[in-house]
């Protein structure tokens, strides 16, 4: 569960193109990265997908359906905002089981469902603070534990690391990579962060303008670049 297609997917917002006509197929369980630098459509191309904007051609399927004009929450993916898109005002606990109150779940069943993705992820012990009182690392595992709570089939994640400082950043790499590990989920990782794209992805999307201008294992676009773009971009030697 979990493989997604995009099929001639355009985007304009008013007489601007971002995104002409992409096409991609990914496989269920596949650890994407959409890398390119900023502004190039990255971030229009994953909100796509999610369904918090709507295409102007083209279809999105997933696992085979369509759900191009399916709303967010029918389309069993996850997004994962930044880390100060938690609610503040809510303790860690209300922060996780949010989603599944707002999806009508039953008390018991909703503090059985938040200890069990709390221990998973280690937060056990925070449950009744605010998200203030937490660390950057911290905050970030409460946004994955809102994420992953409702067993979601894939995860978006729109540079869920670029507020954070450098040795925060590559140990949160690391947890999400384990997370991918653990959980076997399909997961889409937006940035414009060269490095964290090679060390994390089964393949990259490496964007450039708003066109995909090669999609290939991160071995592959080093050794075999398909243009001056990709290889300037991913510092391969062509
Ligand atoms: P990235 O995430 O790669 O930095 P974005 O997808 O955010 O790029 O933006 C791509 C282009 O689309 C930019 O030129 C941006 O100004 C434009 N854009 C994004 N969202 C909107 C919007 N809601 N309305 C108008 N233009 C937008
Ligand atoms: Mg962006």
């Amino acid at each position: 569960m979990g493989s997604i297609k995009l099929d001639g997917l355009k985007k304009a917002f008013g007489s601007q193109t971002v995104i002409p006509d992409a096409n991609l197929e990914i496989a269920d369980g596949e650890f994407v990265v959409f890398v390119g630098p900023s502004g190039c459509g990255k971030s229009t191309l994953l909100r796509l997908i999610a369904g918090l904007e709507e295409p102007t051609d083209g279809r999105i399927l997933i696992d085979g359906r369509d759900v191009t004009h399916a709303a967010p929450a029918r389309r069993k993916l996850a997004m994962v905002f930044q880390s100060y898109a938690l609610y503040p005002h809510m303790s860690v606990y209300q922060n996780i089981a949010f989603p599944l109150k707002m999806a009508g779940e039953k008390a018991d069943v909703i503090r059985v469902r938040v200890q069990e993705v709390a221990t998973s992820l280690d937060l056990l012990p925070y449950l009744e603070r605010r998200p203030r009182a937490l660390s950057g690392g911290q905050r970030q595992r409460v946004a994955i534990g809102r994420a992953i709570i409702r067993q979601p089939a894939g995860f978006l994640f729109d540079e869920p690391l670029s507020n954070l400082d450098a040795a925060l950043r590559v140990s949160m790499r690391t947890e999400i990579s384990e997370l991918h590990r653990r959980l076997r989920s399909t997961m889409i990782y937006v940035t414009h962060d060269q490095v964290e794209a090679m060390t994390m992805a089964d393949r990259i999307a490496v964007m450039n303008a708003g066109r995909i201008e090669q999609f290939d294992t991160p071995l592959e676009l080093y050794r075999r670049p398909a243009n001056m773009f990709v290889a300037g971009f991913i510092g391969s030697p062509k």
